[in-house]
């Protein structure tokens, strides 16, 4: 059985004292379930974060990281410096990483690896853009994208490793995937790991659908056998819409 997993993702929103103040009003309810809930702040957020959190089953997660430890990379934030704070997940691969930032496959598979390796869960997402889904290319580019992050990943690490499925298309936009076309990708991406590992991994490694997730559609996107959870941007910001979702 797998854990239902719900991460927030924050983006480039949240001074610290607001920050603070949204941890504080969700602190309560998230005691309450069963589901894992992850929060993944700015990276100026996250010490006071984790004090706010303290104690709560809530969990501090990071949207970034890059993959060497130390050295001449002015503005980049090394996994180690996440794991002193406290963090427990981080966002890999975001679209708007790879959209905006230039981030590749490889770049991707370097920061899965240094993830693992001390000791933080990756939230790897992967995703095709309207343009390929238009032309049947999601489960070629799901693939893709799956086999490269995970490459050279052992299939001890690979079970730390939350996958996010999120079309392009449906993130931010309000548009969002049909629950069943969400479900058949999330099985496809599934049939991927049992090819790169075996059916024991596959089915263990929690697979995320996001992209435009709110209270009204977070029922029925969670009723489907294979979503085990959901990365939340817009709706994570504001408390009750959060909760509604953690909530489903
Ligand atoms: C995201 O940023 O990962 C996301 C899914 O955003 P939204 O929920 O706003 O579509």
């Amino acid at each position: 059985m797998r854990r239902p997993i719900i991460a927030g993702n924050w983006k480039l929103h949240k001074t610290i004292n607001e920050a603070v103040t949204l941890v504080n009003s969700i602190i309560d309810e998230v005691n309450k379930t069963d589901v894992e809930v992850v929060v993944c702040c700015p990276y100026t957020c996250l010490s006071e974060v984790k004090k706010a959190l303290a104690g709560s089953k809530l969990k501090l997660g990071a949207q970034n990281l890059f993959w060497e430890d130390t050295g001449a990379f002015t503005g980049e934030v090394s996994a180690e410096m996440l794991k002193e704070i406290g963090v427990e997940y981080v966002i890999i691969g975001h679209s708007e990483r790879r959209q905006y930032f230039h981030e590749t496959d490889e770049t991707v598979n370097k920061k899965v690896k240094k993830a693992l390796e001390k000791g933080l869960n990756p939230i790897l997402c992967v995703g095709e853009t309207l343009e390929e889904r238009e032309a049947d290319k999601t489960f070629n580019v799901v693939k893709n994208q799956t086999l490269l992050a995970l490459k050279d990943v052992s299939p001890l690490d690979a079970s730390k490793i939350v996958i996010a499925y999120e079309p392009v298309w449906a993130i931010g936009t309000g548009k969002t995937a049909s629950s069943q076309d969400a479900n058949t990708v999330i099985s496809y991406i599934r049939e991927v790991l049992k090819e790169i590992y075996n059916d024991d991994i596959s089915e263990e490694i929690r697979i995320q659908y996001g992209g435009s997730v709110k209270p009204s559609n977070a029922t029925e996107i969670m009723q489907e056998s294979d979503i085990d959870g959901a990365l939340v941007g817009g709706a994570s910001l504001e408390a009750h819409q959060f909760l509604g979702i953690v909530n489903f």
